[in-house]
């Protein structure tokens, strides 16, 4: 047995068999052939194939996750139609003799060198699809099957999923995941969460670790993996699933119940998502609103920006599906962790400190007002309300209020509705912004802290640093104590305040969070009902001097300890 550990991203226990999910780039062998014919029907084997499954991609895609995302597979399918791209190796096999996949390569090779030298989004894109496609060509030439996830229930294990591979998973058949980079906030992990599904992530090697076929046992709420467990640990792990089902069906219990303390006090509960379909999940769980629409996903997986009526469309499902419950879309929050494909972003040595989110959107004020433009056109259809990433100073957020004012104008002029009385809001996410939170109240409808960030800039922790993830603690009294000010500095002001980080449905710091009086809570929707029973447990009145006490604690473990000792005081069937 080996214990390994990660990063639990997405709650539960899972038992089962993994399977790894191949990302190895295939090795290209260079031979001259003896019958150059025989070569290219080989080639034209590969060829059709391969279009079979870009076809079949393109159609799941479109079915789970969308028109956009599906387009890059069509753009796929006209590269293999592509006489530019085919000529060129034919002739190489029939001409020069050349095996197919080093013809393969070196047409490869010759496009993306070619493309790599126009400095334009539009062709570094194509490059990457030529990448693409010729990986996929290259695998089927050497029979090498992309995954060897045959359809038994499995833990599915790999480098990195992109949304192409998320999209071919059937997941009812995928009882976790453990992925090899990434961290709570990459695009796995919020894959993983909107699915309920148990995922560990940032598990350095593990590939060179597990094999397939091998039993695993994953905690996605510890990060702890145990590969071919001892029946000890098995035995352990199956009381705890057990426990854990339960619990999950106890939470069923409070759907239509409010999420109100013993004495009174109201907090709603709100959903994170990052794609339309995770609207459904939301509601099935009890959201009360959207706390915070992640937009960047629906930039990432695809060719090129979405356009101004591709995310209208999005937006205004989401409003409509919601029925009037407020939806707050946060503006593109992409750099840092997040690239998209078809964008070269600067190299940076700290892309966290760099060029992202509203930085990147008040330098390209093109792509911004796109955006902008959409949000404010669906606004008529829902209860929409509208929020700035990353702000640190208040001239980015004046700057960003006003291209949102010219992109009001410019719909009025053209006679397109939209609601008038729009709320605007803006992440405190940054150290600089929570210590004029004063300021910044005077100047926003709402504040929602993103304790994933706060928590990263005041300690000065990458959150994506498994090396440091230690000193990366919600616990941190700096982190809480600008909290309760950014809390104090907004109800001063009569403006609410959410917190939507991951702190946010972590059971020892909710009772905190209440007694400061935080107005909402938006969590994974999985968290929501679980969050709504602590929430009906809590007396405020009994915590004024909880908040005292942490007051008074220097350093995060204690206050952990004093918190924790809080919750399970006050917890029956919880943890
Ligand atoms: C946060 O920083 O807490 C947050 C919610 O934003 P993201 O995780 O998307 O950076
Ligand atoms: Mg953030």
């Amino acid at each position: 047995m080996e214990h390994i550990t990660g990063i639990g991203v997405s709650s539960g226990i899972s038992t089962g068999r993994a399977v790894l999910i191949n990302s190895e780039e295939p090795e290209i062998r260079h031979e001259k052939v003896q019958i150059p014919e025989k070569e290219w029907e080989r080639m034209g084997e590969a060829l059709k194939e391969c279009s079979r499954q870009l076809k079949e991609i393109y159609e799941q895609t479109l079915q789970n996750i969308g028109e956009g995302e599906a387009e890059i597979f069509d753009a796929h399918l006209s590269i293999l139609q592509d006489e530019e791209f085919i000529g060129p190796i034919k002739e190489l096999i029939l001409n020069e003799g050349q095996n197919a996949e080093w013809a393969v390569e070196e047409v490869r090779d010759k496009f993306i060198e070619i493309f790599e030298m126009m400095d334009n989004s539009y062709m570094q894109q194509r490059s990457t699809d030529i990448r693409d496609v010729a990986r996929r060509l290259l695998r089927i030439l050497q029979g090498i099957r992309k995954t060897e996830f045959s359809g038994e229930k499995a833990i599915i294990v790999a480098h990195d999923l992109t949304p192409s591979d998320t999209a071919q998973l059937e997941k009812d058949k995928v009882l976790g995941f453990i992925i090899e980079v990434g961290g709570v906030t990459s695009h796995s992990a919020i894959i993983a969460r909107s699915l309920g599904i148990p995922a560990v992530v940032g598990v350095k090697d593990i590939l060179e670790k597990i094999k397939t076929g091998d039993q695993l046992i994953i905690d996605g709420d510890r990060g702890d993996i145990y590969l071919n467990p001892e029946q000890q640990i098995i035995e352990k792990y199956q009381q705890k699933q057990e426990a854990y089902l339960q619990e999950q069906e106890q939470y069923q219990q409070l759907k239509g119940t409010w999420s109100t303390t013993k004495d009174g006090q109201r907090v709603k509960l709100a959903a994170n998502i990052g794609l339309l379909a995770e609207v459904d999940r939301a509601l099935e769980n009890d959201a009360e609103g959207i706390g915070l629409f992640r937009t960047e996903f629906l930039y990432m997986g695809r060719s090129d920006f979405p356009t101004e009526d591709e995310q209208f469309a999005v937006y205004q499902a989401a409003a409509q599906k919601m029925e009037g419950r407020p939806v707050i879309i946060r503006t593109l929050d992409i750099g840092g962790d997040k690239d998209l494909p078809y964008f070269k972003f600067p190299q940076e040595s700290n892309p966290f400190l760099g060029f992202r989110a509203i930085r990147f959107c008040l330098e390209r004020t093109d792509l911004f007002k796109t955006q902008l433009r959409a949000i404010i056109r669906a606004s008529n259809y829902g209860n929409i309300k509208i929020m700035f990433p990353m702000i640190s100073t208040v001239t980015e957020l004046l700057a960003a209020r006003s291209l949102l004012d010219e992109a009001k104008d410019e719909l009025q002029a053209e006679g397109i509705p939209f609601a008038e009385d729009l709320e605007v809001g803006m992440m405190m996410e940054t150290p600089a912004a929570a210590v004029i939170s004063d300021k910044f109240a005077k100047l926003v409808d709402f504040f929602s802290i993103g304790t994933n960030d706060l928590i990263q800039y005041t300690t000065v922790v990458d959150r994506m640093n498994s090396k440091v993830a230690k000193l990366y603690s919600p616990f941190n009294p700096s982190v809480l104590r600008l909290i309760k000010q950014i809390i104090e500095n907004a109800h001063k002001n009569n403006i609410w305040v959410g917190i939507c980080g991951e702190a946010a449905s972590i059971p020892a710091l909710i009772p905190y969070f209440v007694a400061l009086g935080v107005d909402e809570l938006s969590m994974s929707s999985g968290s929501i009902l679980k969050t709504k029973w602590i929430i009906q447990q809590l007396i405020i009145e009994d915590m004024e001097k909880l908040i005292e006490k942490v007051d008074e604690l220097d350093s995060p473990k204690e206050i952990k300890e004093l918190l924790e000792g809080n919750f399970t005081s006050k917890a029956s069937y919880c943890e």
